[in-house]
This record gives structure tokens, sequence and C-alpha cells, in this order.
């Protein structure tokens, strides 16, 4: 069976007691929104691999460009060299990005390999500017409650403090200041006074713009991202927007910020940036921010660089995974996806033990009151023939953004078939 292969024990698997869970299963071959497993079985994606898939698995046009990248030059290193990958994608995402085409752009383009690393450089980065311009004490963190940013020490030390890692890793990171999402014009006052009161401590405020991801698929309106966009910018303190989750469609525009019409000072994208190909991040910085480390010192030089940074094998992937997008029609696939989830998820509504159900974009989130029969409830989405992962007190749903009307239609069938009987389960 799969799963019971003795190599498996080698592995030691994320977020796992190694102990108690399951074996992993065994993925032999994707395609379009499937995964095939050893034992022949075909499973129907609904969470893209961690959000990456947005195009669905090995999309002709993505393989064509990396192989042909592949031939030529997988990798070279980027210090003294660049690449047509990265040059090509540097312009093309400087001319995406929220505030394309005004003078606020988001041009300066700083790679790195994954999402908690291009998390570690915006901190480092906001750090740095303040210091470039002699401000040294400027070097914590306002952060929001059920945040996610990474698993790196500077990323996990803007997590939420109470899911767990910051009380096993006390002592280890620094500690930044946490708040609420602010809501309403009083939270919203609260907040900016918190700013001002912190002003000469604080570099940046960090958020997940519109959606706090593995911190629960937790939801906030465009006017409030807006309004914390502004307090930062009255009270000159950085805004950095997290947008590795978030970004390329999935909340209904190409980036969350742009649903609330704000440029961030800097950006994180990462997860679908390479269409799910291969792992490839980048921080994006404003001009304001860059022109800060020009100088004739070379310790005013931004102090970061991986070893594969904009590896041109990714650079390819993510180049023709911006090609996919060009034409408008994944963000359609998006409203349509969002649209679909509206109506699919709504029975669970009146499910006894179902918190809240909520849809934005191509997410699709049943919350339930108390998280219980999570072994189990991995186990029957397998057998109802779809790949849902619950975490926390969620199930939901981000599934590549092409998968064809009956692939969704089995998706929502399946939460909705998987929830009644977990509603109707004892204890
Ligand atoms: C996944 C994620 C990260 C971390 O990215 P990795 O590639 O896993 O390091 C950071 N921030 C957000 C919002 C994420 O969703």
């Amino acid at each position: 069976m799969a799963g019971t292969d003795p190599r498996t024990r080698h592995l030691w698997r994320p977020y796992t007691q190694m102990q108690t869970e399951a074996p992993s299963l065994v993925a032999v071959e994707t395609e379009g929104a499937r995964i095939r497993l050893a034992d022949g079985r075909w499973l129907i994606d609904g969470i893209a691999s961690w959000w990456t898939a947005c195009h669905g698995y090995n999309h002709p046009h993505i393989v064509a460009a990396m192989r042909h990248q592949l031939n030529v030059m997988p990798h070279i290193m980027f210090g003294g060299l660049t690449h047509e990958p990265a040059l090509a994608l540097g312009a093309r995402l400087a001319g995406i990005l929220p505030g394309s085409g005004t003078d606020v752009t988001l041009e300066h383009v700083f790679f790195c390999d994954s999402g908690s690393v291009a998390v570690e450089i915006a901190l480092k980065m906001a750090v740095q500017y303040w210091r470039n311009k002699g401000e040294e004490e400027r070097c914590r963190f306002v952060a929001f409650r059920n945040a996610y940013h990474g698993d790196t020490m500077g990323a996990m030390s803007v997590c939420d403090p109470d899911d767990g890692m910051h009380t096993l890793f006390r002592g280890y990171f620094p500690e930044q200041i946490f708040v609420d999402l602010p809501h309403g014009s009083a939270g919203l006052a609260d907040f900016e006074s918190l700013l001002a009161r912190h002003r000469n401590e604080i570099a940046a405020v960090i958020i997940e713009p519109l959606v706090q991801a593995a911190g629960g698929m937790k939801f906030h309106d465009a006017e409030i991202l807006a309004a914390i966009g502004a307090a930062c910018s009255r009270q000159n303190i950085l805004f950095i927007a997290d947008e590795i989750a978030t970004g390329f469609g999935r909340t209904g525009t190409l980036f969350a910020c742009g649903e609330a019409d704000i440029v961030p000072d800097i950006i994180c994208i990462g997860k679908a940036l390479s269409g799910g190909a291969v792992s490839l991040a980048a921080t994006i910085a404003s001009r304001r921010i860059f022109d800060a480390f020009l100088s004739d010192e070379d310790s005013t030089a931004l102090m970061h660089g991986p070893t594969y940074m904009a590896n041109p094998l990714a650079c390819a992937a993510a180049n023709a995974s911006l090609d996919l997008f060009e034409d408008g029609e994944r963000l359609q696939q998006v409203a349509s996806l969002e649209e679909f989830f509206r109506d699919a998820l709504d029975p669970c509504r009146s499910l006894q033990g179902i918190a809240d159900v909520r849809v934005k974009g191509a997410i699709g989130v049943v919350q339930m009151e108390q998280t219980r029969h999570m072994g189990w409830l991995r186990q029957r989405f397998i057998e109802e023939g779809v790949w849902v992962r619950p975490f926390g007190d969620i199930v939901y749903l981000m599934p590549p953004f092409i998968v064809t009307n009956e692939q969704r239609a089995a998706l929502g069938d399946a939460v909705v078939t998987v929830m009644r009987e977990w509603s109707k389960k004892p204890g």
C-alpha cells in the first residue's frame, strides 16, 4: 500500500508529529488540477500545492519555457552576473505590481528562493532603510494577530504570538508589537495612536493584505487595508505588504493591494510567482526605499544575497506564468470560482458545529466551531477523490484557477458531503 515504503522514515515532514501521524501518500504524477497516487488513484487538487499551482500542474507553456532554459543555462550566480530571464522578470513585475505607472512604482526587485526569506529581506530592508537615514532605534515591527509570514526567525517573530511558535521559541527572537486588525473608526484611531506612541522605535507595519491565510483564512475589507496604509504614511512608518499568498489573482485582483488602491513601500511575493513549478520569491521596493541605500559607502548597501537568487530556471518559469495572466482569463476564472463557491459551500452554513462559511476570490472557507476529527477529515476527503487538507479550525478550497466545472463541482460536493458527516459525528 502507498505510504508504507520503509524509506519513508527518513523523511521528516512539515509540522508533523512523526510518532502519530499517518504516513504520507506517495504522489507520482500531476496533470492539470489532478494528482495521481502510487496506487493509481487520481485526486482532484483543492489546494493547488499550498496555493502555488494557479495554472494547474505541468502547464505546457511553463514546461516549454523551463525546458528551453534548462538546455541553455539552468543556473548562474547573480553576483556580478545577470541574465535575460531575470532582466525580463524584474521589468515585467515592476510593470504589473500595485502603483505601476504612477510615481510610487514598486520597481526594485530583489529575488530569493522562498517566501519566508522574502519576508526576512523585507524586514532587513526596513531596518537598514532607517539606519541609512540615521534612525538606528527604528528596528521593531507592528504585526497583526492571526498573521503568518513564514518559518524563519525574523518571519516567525511577526507571526501570530499565540499560535504556539512564540511560546516554543521564547527568547530566541525579537519581540514585536502585536495588534488586532483594527475595524471601525475607533479601532483605526487606536491603531494610529499606537503607531504615533511607538513611532521612534517602529521600522514598519507588516500585513497580509485582505486575507490572513495560514493564520486561518481570515478576511478584512479593502477599506481597512487602505486606512492602515494611510495611517502608516501619516506617521511616516514603512508599510510592508506580504502578498505571498494573495498575489497573482487569488483574491480577485492581480494583487490584493490593488483592490484597496494602495501601494506599499515594500511587497513580498512568492508561492504562485513561478506558477507552482519551482521555488521562487521576491521582495520589491519603491524608489523611496531603494534610494536610501545609495551612497559612496559600501556599508549602506542591502546586506543580503542568497546563493541561488534569481535562478534562471525559476525566472523562466515565472516569465511563462506571467504570460498566462496576460489575456485576463485567469481573473475571470477567479471571479467564476468566487461565484461558484458562494453557492456550492452555502449548505455548510446550516450544519451543526459550523462557525462560518466565507468566500473571497478563489478561496472558499468552512470554519468549524471546534477542531475535532482532523485525521478522519483528511482521510474522508481522500476517499471522496479530492486533495483537501484542513488545518486549525478550517476546511478550505484554493484550487488551481483552471479547474474544470466538473472538477470544481466535485470539490464543492466533497466538502459538503464530508462536513455533513462530520457535523453528525459524536465527540
Ligand atoms: C507561505 C507564506 C509565507 C512563507 O513562504 P515559504 O515559501 O513557505 O517560505 C510567507 N507569508 C505568507 C503570507 C505565506 O502565505
